[in-house]
């Protein structure tokens, strides 16, 4: 999904304001992406018409580019399609609070089991593990290895006493939990390879013997459009009130979080991400979305671009390389003081408007080794700065004593300079301008 994404907003980069032609254009593709991506088809139309409506809209931002503007909204809308806020354990009035996990088998349940009772104890809770899963040879030994790693007791049948029943199992624990003031009593199930009746009322007979403040639907992210009918099966038979997505870790392509928090209207309230009990957290809508986007910190930048960027100076800039009038040394540095403005050197080059183009120049120059670049160009003459050309050797070695920094400092500085002007030159007589601001009409 990213790298298709990837594909298509960098198409939009080159752009002027977006178009509706634009806009349509980015919509299929983003169709295309999230259908690739596994994501149900009825979420992807309402997806798509969000994003249309929004993006035909006059949201104007002097600060971001087409491109950019896009990805931020395709980024909100699946924030909002995730779920908006993370949604947390709704705890019971009057202890134990019962959590029951429900999922096909090998979804993850049992070892969510462990992370999620690691996770409460953590917290200040002092959980109970039960094992209601007598399906499986073992299953109540993985619970106990888990348990142990967690530091949780375990609640299981007597060893020896035959098959247990899971719902006397289950019913059970919970008086065990007053007994021995537990406050949450977390109760691992049986799952099925598919969707079977059988598995299904072993679900509803333990839910209505214990009465649970939460079902959670456990799900296999890497499952891919399955993950709607497997939801929609746990949805119509046993309920639940809320999605833990598993195997995060892999290559999963979160089509599945898309369409089970759609398909079902259920919060997605965890994440797990490898077979260790501490890979586990509170899930995101903003950082699965961000992960769906897979732009890294692009996000956070447009955000930092928004705050720091002066829409003004920009603009001025612009004009500049549009009119093709000389790039000069003090344009050099405004555009790497707006860098650092913005943060990390590295992160942000490209996010200006025409920054781009001096990019590999300045991607060379460390932070810490701005002031000294400053120094330099500031140790020059007006004459110098407007017309670099003249600094010949004499003036390099004033210019290096007057800014405390060597010669070699001065030329390299000065080379670096040619070469993002040519770069900047060649863009305003050529092709026009990539990455330039959106600007009002
Ligand atoms: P259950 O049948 O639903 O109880 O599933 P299990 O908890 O037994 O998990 C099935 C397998 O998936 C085990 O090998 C787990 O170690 C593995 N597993 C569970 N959760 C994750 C996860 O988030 N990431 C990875 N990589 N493996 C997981
Ligand atoms: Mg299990």
């Amino acid at each position: 999904l990213s790298d298709r994404l990837t594909t298509v907003f960098s198409s939009l980069r080159s752009k002027g304001r977006l178009s509706e032609a634009d806009i349509n254009a980015t919509a299929r593709e983003i169709r295309v992406a999230l259908l690739e991506a596994d994501v149900a088809l009825p979420v992807v139309k309402d997806f798509i018409a969000h994003v249309k409506e929004r993006a035909t809209g006059a949201e104007v931002s002097q600060a971001l580019n087409p491109a950019q503007q896009v990805v931020k909204i395709v980024n909100e809308e699946l924030i909002q399609i995730l779920g908006g806020e993370t949604r947390h354990i709704r705890f019971a009035k009057t202890a134990p609070t019962v959590i029951m996990l429900a999922g096909l088998q090998g979804a993850g349940k049992t070892t969510l089991a462990g992370k999620l009772a690691r996770w409460l104890k953590q917290e200040g809770h002092t959980p109970l593990l039960v094992a209601a899963d007598l399906q499986r040879p073992n299953a109540v030994q993985q619970l106990q290895v888990v348990g142990e790693r967690a530091g949780v007791p375990v609640f299981a049948p007597e060893p020896g006493s035959g098959v247990g029943d899971p719902v006397n199992v289950a019913r059970d624990s919970i008086d065990e939990a007053r007994r021995a003031l537990h406050d949450v009593v977390i109760i691992d199930t049986a799952g099925r390879l598919g969707i079977d009746a059988e598995m299904m009322q072993q679900a509803i007979d333990i839910r209505d013997a214990v009465r649970p403040d939460e079902v959670l639907f456990v799900v296999d992210a890497m499952v891919g459009q399955d993950a709607v009918n497997t939801a929609q099966a746990f949805m119509d038979g046993v309920g639940f009130d809320g999605v833990v997505l598993t195997k995060l870790d892999g290559d999963a392509r979160g089509g599945a979080a898309l369409s089970v928090r759609h398909i079902t209207g259920r919060p997605i309230m965890f994440a797990s991400t490898g077979e260790k009990l501490e890979d586990f957290n509170v899930f995101h809508p903003d950082r699965m979305a961000g992960r769906i986007l897979d732009m890294g910190d692009i996000l956070t930048l447009i955000e930092q671009a928004e705050q720091a960027f002066d829409a003004q100076q920009a603009e001025k800039m612009t004009t500049k390389f549009v009119s093709g009038e000389d790039f000069t040394l003090e344009d050099f540095l405004e555009q790497m003081m707006m860098i650092r403005k913005l943060g990390p050197i590295g992160n942000l080059l490209g996010m200006m408007p025409g920054m781009g183009q001096v990019r590999d120049q300045v991607k060379q120059i460390d932070d810490k080794d701005l002031d000294r670049v400053a120094a330099i160009i500031r140790s020059m003459t007006p004459d110098e700065r407007s017309n670099p050309k003249i600094i010949n050797g004499s003036r390099r070695a004033r210019i290096a004593r007057g800014s405390g920094v060597q010669v070699g400092e001065v030329s390299a500085l000065v080379t670096r300079f040619f070469e993002a002007q040519k770069m900047v030159r060649a863009m305003a007589g050529g092709m026009g301008l990539p990455g330039s601001p959106a600007r009002r009409n």
